[in-house]
């Protein structure tokens, strides 16, 4: 009978070849997505956008564009992990208002609502709630019910990076993660199948509209610009229940549909 070697990996858990950390960041590059910086947050932090392989990205993914939201960052996060840059037809941006993940705020630094200052046609100069009288209840020592939807339309360095971005790759669709009202949000009728599409897998409901006006929205500024823009918000609850029901929409808001042939 022979000894067990010395710091025998359990069965399973042999780590991968080559891998040398378990940052985020070198495991979506093992995964073929190169990173670039795309802007700054008004705290000076980088905004980073990771590419797929293809040159031509059809889509463009982000998250925790409200900083209390960051399941949102985790679950993108975690995308990038799993899905290989090649597959894939997103440009994804993990957290695009970095000041409010780290502050714990669903603003920017600037206290401004950063999806209620794009510059589309429904903007509004007046502070925006945080939510109407609804059934779910979110009450943070850091929470406000009002926000400032900037001094002007697209005021934000945030708002402004991710536009740059939307203009620049074009896409045909845009996806915006947010928590915690479980439901896919489809604002207009081109948007309907793409958020069938993103819905079925977790049981989703898909609505038209939310209780309440959402000026100065990302989706009406996207569709404005010519991309089909849903908006997916999951239920409250934490990684990893997030990942196991909504894993497979996820990689079906990055990964084009298969054709048959
Ligand atoms: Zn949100």
């Amino acid at each position: 009978m022979h000894a067990a070697p010395e710091h025998a990996a359990a069965p399973g858990s042999q780590t991968p070849t080559g891998l040398r950390s378990i940052h985020v960041a070198d495991l979506a590059r093992r995964n073929g997505w190169r990173r670039e910086q795309v802007g700054e947050s008004a705290n000076g932090i980088p905004i980073e956008a990771w590419w797929p392989t293809t040159s031509r990205p059809t889509r463009v993914v982000w998250a925790a564009i409200h900083g209390e939201e960051s399941v949102t960052l985790q679950a993108a996060q975690h995308l990038l992990r799993v899905v290989h840059a090649d597959d894939a037809c997103a440009v994804v941006v993990p957290v695009l208002n970095p000041d409010g993940v780290l502050a714990g705020t669903r603003q920017n630094a600037r206290g401004v609502d950063l999806n209620r200052n794009f510059p589309s046609q429904t903007w509004s100069d007046a502070p925006s709630p945080t939510f109407w009288s609804t059934s779910i209840t979110r009450t943070t020592e850091r929470r406000t019910q009002l926000s400032s939807p900037g001094t002007h339309p697209g005021s934000e360095p945030e708002t402004q990076a991710i536009m740059a971005l939307v203009e620049r790759v074009a896409p045909e669709l845009v996806v915006d993660l947010h928590t915690p009202l479980e439901c896919v949000i489809a604002m207009s009728d081109r948007s309907q199948a793409f958020a069938e599409h993103l819905a079925e897998p977790a049981g989703l409901r898909i609505v038209r509209e939310l209780e309440g006006p959402t000026p100065g929205d990302s989706a009406s500024w996207c569709e404005a610009a010519g991309a089909t823009a849903v908006t997916y918000e999951f239920e409250l609850a934490p990684m990893p229940a997030i990942w196991s029901r909504h894993s497979e929409a996820l990689v079906r808001a990055i990964v084009e549909r298969r054709r048959s042939r």
